[in-house]
């Protein structure tokens, strides 16, 4: 069968062909990589440490480049972590990995979660606004992270850093 293409279709399948391009000439860089591999190694340590108990199920971690979010739930169970968790300070990194472990429980954003997240994580509130804060005000760029935990000093975080 034989179609004629309209000149529109052609122009988009060029598009199509220069992303994929795009995408390959992009590989994800051994940077990328290694980041992605320590960002995973901590986040297994932290869904491990707040999961002690078994509290919660999950099935696959993923460690992605997200670009619009820190971390996602499944309804089936999987969880997803952006890499730019590795530039954020611990008490932010656990802030996310406690929010996804509750929505195992309830997949979505309501007072029962909300009360869910508070009994694992009393302060998350503060946790929460620091991060909304972040996103507003310096952005999620790698250097701007960077900056932000080299600078970041709070209760939480020297306490992590007693344990280690
Ligand atoms: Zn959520
Ligand atoms: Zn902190």
């Amino acid at each position: 069968m034989c179609k004629i293409l309209h000149p529109l279709s052609m122009l988009s399948w060029k598009i199509v062909k220069q992303r994929l391009r795009i995408k390959k000439a992009r590989p994800k860089n051994s940077t990328y990589n290694t980041h992605k591999e320590m960002a995973r190694a901590l986040i297994l340590t932290r869904l491990q440490f707040f999961n002690q108990e078994g509290k919660f199920t999950y099935r696959r971690v993923a460690i992605r480049d997200q670009k619009r979010c820190w971390g996602s739930c499944s309804s089936k169970g999987n969880l997803n972590f952006s890499y730019k968790l590795l530039f954020l300070p611990p008490c932010l990194r656990d802030y996310i990995v406690v929010h996804e472990l509750c929505h195992l429980h309830v997949l979505n954003h309501s007072a029962e979660f909300w009360q869910v997240v508070a009994q694992e994580m009393p302060d998350y509130r503060i946790r929460m606004q620091t991060l909304r804060s972040i996103e507003k005000t310096i952005g999620t760029s790698i250097t701007s992270l960077k900056k932000y935990q080299s600078e970041h000093h709070c209760s939480s975080c020297e306490q992590l850093q007693a344990l280690v």
